[in-house]
């Protein structure tokens, strides 16, 4: 039985027919191993030598499931679902050999099978909720007909991988390790061959006793987790659809169901932002000889707020990190903050004491510089003050080993005169962590003009090593992210003066999806923040009087924001709850006056437009200065870093769905319509104008 098509490959051994599916890299069920599959069961179902068919993978994985490229269209035929129809119907048993994860289509092909045998520590999951979608090949119907309806749902909602051996009603033999797999497998195929066919869609659900209830109490929770994603809710329909309908009824519901989701934009967004966050990784141009460095020792200068979170990241990741502070009083305080950080993910169940003892361990405090003199990186994290950072890095210039890694964790400073100050500014690069820095997922690697392709290669591998998303990018005030964000900031300051209420504002926004609205977002890091940086950025606004006014004039009277119990609005003792304070209102009525702004009511459209269109405005000078590589990277950074919701696929995804011409529509029209605040704030990127002549999407400049 010779069937060899390019990605599937049969042998017989004895009266068992072999099928290893092998399509580098991740097993992806693309067509042809669809073709192959249906060739080869055809093949070992015609061979009268044949008693039993074993589908197993060449590969280390098992399969990560569906070919996501053919999402697109073309000739997708045989589909998935015939396929594995084909499979299960087979008159001979078929037993899946799940010799590493399923994922997707994968656990699907495996369900199809009527035995399935894996090994402990393994995973499988259907994660295709987190490209808006739902299992489309008879996953909804056949995982609950072997796992139970709550198992069933807890993996299709959060699509999170699940250890094999908590499904103990998917799995008919679980062995200790993945080398006794074959060994097990074949002895079962006499099981098998006796017991013969057992098809899963011969399990009868049913609709009654306590199910009903399970499902309307999960259904509402899902509705109130899962606020503005659309496939969860699909999800659990369609697991419905098991235990209601009868099996073959129940799979064209989960086509229906299925279609649905594909057809909505969050669909388009959320599998966007699937090969957005994996573009990100890449950076063209590099010199392909340039060798990654060796990180195995790192410094952090400044214990403060972003200096412990950092070091959180490189101890987690079993990296040694030695801390620098000038005073012993500092560097005490800065690692006790952290040993309670860890104390409370202890507290929590996240961490064992002893993993917790481990952490600390690699976390060692110095003083002195000539400490740092056998490090491979160093992180600064001292005060955002250009004087104080040049100060660190001459100090760093002169003690640190050659080839190593000179970072900064500056928000808004040129790295450019940063690295100008030491004898190796090759060697000095942007390493931009988000705050709680050991929560953030997201890491801007600021290349500086000097910034050698070997640190930019080290830093993007280095991202992956402590489990952040990289995104390379240029240098200018506030790099993407801040200086993106900055515009958002400053016209919700300014809608504030035109009449609308911080509560109106961040309503808008978090109908968006935004998990916070600009008046609570800046309130919790404190509005001290921006007000030093506008001090530091007087020319750039001075043009404008009416920028972040109340802002300032709140920040002046004291109310910096949460950790003082007032900022924008009020808060009580130990709540992070917003209360809306009329004296802010007050304050904006007054400076609005003074300043001749007639207040007036303004829609909640106008607030989205004003907030979120200048700022992908932003977003399109930056990708036209190449300061971003690409937009998607654009979209990486704002899901990551600032909770822009992923069912949007990021602002500029949000943009592309928006459509262009609308967007620059609207910002010519409040170029016109806001006298000279219009005028100089809303001045229509040319890419914008570009893109739109050319009736382009941002999506197409990604290419
Ligand atoms: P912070 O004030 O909490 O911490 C700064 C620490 O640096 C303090 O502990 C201080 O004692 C120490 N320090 C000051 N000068 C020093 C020196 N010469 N040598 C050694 N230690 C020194 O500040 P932070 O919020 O952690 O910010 C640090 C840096 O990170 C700044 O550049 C800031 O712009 C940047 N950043 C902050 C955030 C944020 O949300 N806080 C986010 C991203 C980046």
């Amino acid at each position: 039985m010779q069937i060899d098509s390019k990605c599937v490959a049969v042998e017989q051994i004895g009266d068992v027919a072999l099928i290893k599916v092998n399509n580098a890299p991740v097993n992806a069920l693309s067509r042809a191993v669809r073709q192959g599959l249906m060739l080869a069961m055809d093949a070992a179902l015609a061979n009268p030598d044949v008693a039993a068919i074993v589908i197993s993978s060449e590969l280390a994985l098992f399969s990560a499931g569906a070919d996501i490229s053919e999402f697109a269209g073309g000739n997708l035929e045989p589909g998935l679902p015939q396929v594995l129809n084909h499979i299960e119907s087979s008159v001979k048993p078929v037993i899946a050999a799940v010799n590493g994860s399923a994922f997707g289509g994968g656990l699907e092909l495996a369900l199809s099978c009527h035995y399935r045998l894996s090994f402990a520590g393994n995973k499988v999951g259907l994660p295709e909720v987190h490209l808006g979608i739902l299992p489309g090949a008879g996953g909804t119907q056949r995982l609950p007909r072997l796992a139970d309806a709550k198992t069933a749902l807890d993996m299709i909602v959060s699509g999170a991988p699940t250890p094999v051996t908590a499904l103990p009603g998917v799995f008919d033999e679980i062995v200790g390790s993945a080398a006794e797999l074959y060994d097990a497998v074949f002895a079962f195929t006499k099981k098998a061959i006796a017991q013969g066919p057992r098809p899963v869609s011969a399990v009868n659900l049913s609709f009654d006793g306590d199910t009903p209830a399970l499902f309307a109490g999960y259904a509402e929770q899902v509705k109130a987790k899962t606020k503005g994603f659309f496939a969860p809710a699909m999800c659990v329909e369609a697991v419905k659809a098991a235990y209601q309908l009868p099996f073959a009824e129940g799979l064209d519901e989960e086509a229906n169901l299925f279609m649905q989701c594909m057809k909505t934009p969050q669909a388009r967004a959320q599998q966007h932002f699937f090969f957005a966050e994996r573009a990100a990784g890449h950076v063209p141009g590099l010199n392909k000889e340039a060798q990654l460095r060796d990180i195995k020792k790192v410094a952090i200068i400044g214990a403060g707020t972003m200096g412990g979170g950092i070091a959180m990241n490189f101890a987690n990741a079993g990296i040694p990190v030695t801390m620098l502070e000038i005073k012993q009083e500092a560097l005490d305080k800065g690692l006790a903050l952290i040993r309670r950080n860890y104390e409370n993910s202890a507290k929590k169940g996240k961490l064992t004491q002893e993993q917790v003892e481990q952490r600390m361990a690699l976390l060692t405090g110095a003083t002195d510089y000539q400490d740092l003199s056998d490090v491979d990186l160093v992180i600064e994290a001292v005060f955002e003050k250009m004087s104080v950072k040049k100060e660190v890095f001459t100090a760093l210039d002169k003690v640190c080993k050659p080839g190593a890694i000179l970072a900064s964790n500056t928000s808004t400073l040129d790295i450019n005169e940063i690295a100008e100050c030491t004898s190796r500014p090759s060697d000095v690069i942007g390493l931009h962590f988000f705050s709680p820095a050991n929560v953030m997922k997201l890491l801007e690697i600021v290349r500086a003009e000097q910034t050698s392709d070997d640190v930019i290669k080290t830093c993007m591998k280095l991202a992956k090593t402590i489990r952040k998303v990289g995104v390379l990018v240029g240098v200018c005030f506030g790099f993407v992210g801040n200086r993106m964000i900055e515009v958002y900031g400053r016209e919700a300051n300014r809608l504030m003066l035109e009449g609308a209420t911080p509560e109106q504002v961040d309503r808008v926004i978090m109908q968006l999806g935004m998990p916070m609205g600009p008046f609570t977002m800046g309130d919790m890091a404190g509005l001290d923040i921006g007000y030093f940086v506008r001090q530091s950025r007087k020319a750039f606004i001075e043009h404008d009087p009416s920028y972040c006014v109340v802002a300032d004039v709140l920040v002046e009277a004291g109310r910096v924001g949460l950790k003082v119990g007032k900022g924008a609005y009020l808060y009580e003792p130990g709540d992070r709850k917003p209360i809306s304070d009329p004296e802010v209102i007050e304050i904006a009525a007054r400076k609005a006056k003074e300043l001749g702004i007639e207040q007036r009511q303004i829609s909640d459209q106008e607030i989205l437009e004003r907030c979120i269109y200048p700022l992908i405005n932003e977003g399109a000078d930056i990708l036209q200065e190449k300061i971003a590589q690409r937009a998607s990277d654009i979209d990486v950074i704002y899901v990551y870093g600032y909770g822009f919701p992923v069912f949007r696929g990021g602002p500029m995804q949000y943009a592309d769905e928006t459509g262009l011409s609308h967007i620059l529509e609207r910002m010519r029209h409040y170029q016109s319509s806001l006298g000279e605040y219009g005028k100089h704030w809303f001045t229509p990127s040319n890419l914008l104008i570009e893109l739109v002549e050319q009736n382009k999407t941002f999506a197409s400049l990604n290419k």
